[in-house]
């Protein structure tokens, strides 16, 4: 099958941040008629990804960075706070977020990041220029052959409706990756992977499933220590969990949200049990050195005076 070639088209092969995000911009700049096309593999990650389709991700987890930094507008920093307060569906949310008012520098649910997305793509959609349209279609691209000028995107599985799909050579003008992070193999974990007692998707619901249902009492080992340790420990904690968690790190870096990390990386020093924060000159050193939450940007000087309070 072949789609029409004559009409001007970009195709952005996954729906993740990065697409949606770049089909949205498409949408609202182009002049000219275009198709802006947005295959995804998986219809549960649509205008979501791993990292915020909701069955994936649990209430409990948080963005890592403050709400007010998850604006997809750079010329519209508060859109995604605004949105979360004003526009946001709240039927079905649990009851700590229904009557929540979302702050710039608060905490907000991952998992409604992806109908923020959705909504902004299709506004972006709806406003528009003349001739220029949004398809969103399901099916994983498995190849692209760049020819004279176009490229030609084989595309398995491809489906407009639900109850149509089959493989298509789609011919684009432009054509966008936007696929994310694959997922690595686990030689170590080859053995066990599919013991009851073992997680490998922790963002999906069946991982999250097999989490909630860990006895409270359970030794649980999580293998690594930065963001999916922390969901995943969040998430027995919160349930009452008193077994013993273990973090493994070959790195030895760890979450940097936790004030008191005796024994582990110095933010300042990269030493590993480093005991200067212990003292005045060391806690001001940490304190300075604080991300404020994704290790990224440095924190304001008035959050970096509460850390020393
Ligand atoms: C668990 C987790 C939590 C995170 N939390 C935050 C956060 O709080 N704040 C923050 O700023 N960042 C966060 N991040 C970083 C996050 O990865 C990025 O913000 C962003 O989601 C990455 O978007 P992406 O579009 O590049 O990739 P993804 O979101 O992974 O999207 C890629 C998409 O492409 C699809 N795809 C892949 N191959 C094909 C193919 N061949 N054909 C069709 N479709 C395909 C995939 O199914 C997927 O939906 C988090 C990441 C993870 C993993």
């Amino acid at each position: 099958m072949r789609l029409s070639d004559r009409l001007r088209r970009v195709v952005v092969v996954g729906a993740g941040l990065g697409g949606t995000a770049t089909a949205v911009r498409l949408l609202q700049f182009a002049r000219e008629p275009l198709q802006v096309m947005l295959i995804e593999r998986r219809p549960e990650y649509r205008s979501a990804g791993v990292a915020y389709h909701p069955a994936g991700n649990h209430w409990h987890h948080v963005f890592n960075i403050q709400a007010g930094r998850m604006s997809m507008f750079r010329e519209d920093v508060d859109d995604f706070v605004a949105w979360a307060n004003d526009e946001a569906d709240r039927t079905g949310w649990p009851p700590e977020w229904s009557g929540f008012t979302f702050t710039e520098s608060g905490p907000a649910p991952r998992r409604i990041y992806a109908a923020y997305l959705a909504d902004r793509l299709a506004r972006a959609a709806r406003e528009a220029a003349d001739g220029v349209t949004l398809v969103e279609a399901d099916g994983e691209v498995v190849d692209v052959a760049v020819g004279a000028g176009h490229a030609h995107v084989v595309v398995e599985r491809f489906s407009l409706s639900p109850n149509e799909t089959s493989r298509v050579t789609l011919r684009a003008d432009h054509v966008v990756v936007a696929t994310g992070l694959e997922e690595r193999d686990l030689p170590f974990a080859a053995g066990v992977a599919d013991h009851p007692s073992f997680v490998r998707h922790p963002y999906s619901e069946a991982g999250i499933a097999r989490i909630l249902g860990t006895g409270k009492d359970a030794t649980v080992a999580i293998i690594g220590t930065l963001l999916t340790a922390y969901d995943s420990a969040t998430l027995l904690l919160r349930r009452g969990h008193t077994g013993k968690i273990a973090m493994i790190s070959r790195s030895g870096r760890m979450l940097r949200t936790t004030r008191r990390t005796t024994g582990t990386a110095c933010s300042p020093c990269r030493r590993r049990a480093c005991t200067a924060r212990a003292t005045k000159a060391g806690k001001a050193c940490f304190a300075a050195s604080r991300p404020n939450g994704n290790g990224r940007a440095r924190s304001s000087p008035a959050n970096i005076r509460k850390w020393r309070r």
